[in-house]
């Protein structure tokens, strides 16, 4: 169990207060990087009757929970629609259910309430730097992994005395609640002390005047940070744990899941997934290994 600290609470009103304030869901300029229109050619009668593919080809909508604070991945302009890795996978999958991307609904997810929106059916899939793992198999399932990260940790440009895990005794470490980075401090580096905040953006500032002294959550969200500030951060050491990202989708819809991972060993091998991390990532990672789709039994 992840506990919130009261401490972290005042830490982040000043964070929360300018994110909100930048966040508006008014304009309608459409993305043009990354963008992959709906196949018309796709119809409701194209799937198996009853089924979740077929249900969204019909309503020609769908409702896809991401990230809007993380640079690369899934990071929302103050108007019109994310952009981002894990934005344009979620509209090639839009595009494969004959959906257009002007008719996907973004909805933010935060680290915890990931889960809690697939259950209560906000979302019909999440593409959100999510890691696959089995505490979260027993209330989504998951189709993927699509990428794979690893835990990380950013300190300040002129920090010395931080390079790696063994190194937070004692260190205040910002993280977010309901992620597996957070999780892992807990258990593992129970003598760091753990400020946890809702999203990642939160902990920037109490790094930068240091009322923190170390963000940890994964290395490819790290590098969207320290690419925004390079003058103010910097990722230090090697990745610590294994991130594997999935798409979380329904639990035990198996047809669904199935389906989403014949689509992703589709964009592996036709080039469409390169193309999307090229686009949205490539200048400033390494192109990654193609990840083997994990088509695990309940
Ligand atoms: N991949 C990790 C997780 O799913 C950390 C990133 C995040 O919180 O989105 O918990």
């Amino acid at each position: 169990m992840i506990r919130r600290k009261a401490a972290a609470a005042a830490l982040g009103v000043a964070a929360a207060a300018l994110l909100a304030a930048c966040a508006s869901d008014e304009g309608s300029e459409s993305d043009e990087s990354g963008s992959m229109g709906g196949d018309d050619s796709m119809m409701a009668g194209d799937f198996p009757e009853g089924s979740t593919m077929a249900a969204l080809a019909e309503a020609g909508t769908i409702t896809i929970g991401t990230k809007f604070d993380q640079p690369l991945f899934g990071l929302k302009p103050p108007s019109g629609d994310p952009v981002g890795f894990d934005v344009s996978i979620g509209k090639i999958i839009a595009g494969e259910l004959g959906i257009d991307e002007d008719s996907i609904e973004w909805v933010e997810t935060v680290s915890a309430n990931r889960e809690p929106f697939i259950e209560d059916g906000s979302v019909d899939i999440v593409v959100a730097t999510y890691t696959i793992n089995d505490d979260r198999k027993e209330l989504v399932s998951f189709a993927g992994p699509y990428y794979n990260a690893g835990q990380a940790l950013m300190v300040t440009v002129d920090n010395e005395d931080i390079m790696s895990p063994d190194d937070l005794a004692g260190k205040k470490v910002c993280s977010v609640e309901g992620s597996t980075p957070a999780a892992n401090i807990e258990e593992n580096y129970p003598d760091a002390e753990l400020s946890l905040f809702a999203a990642y953006t939160d902990c920037l500032e109490p790094l930068r005047n240091g009322q923190v002294d170390v963000v940890t959550t994964d290395n490819v969200i790290l590098a969207g940070y320290v690419d925004q500030y390079p003058d103010d951060f910097k990722v230090v050491g090697e990745p610590f744990t294994e991130e594997p990202y999935g798409i979380g989708l329904a639990h035990d819809d198996t047809e669904f899941r199935m389906w989403i991972n014949d689509v992703l060993e589709e964009i592996f091998a036709d080039g469409r997934w390169l193309e999307a991390w090229t686009e949205n990532v490539g200048d400033i990672l390494p192109e990654p290994e193609v990840p083997t789709v994990d088509r695990y039994e309940n």
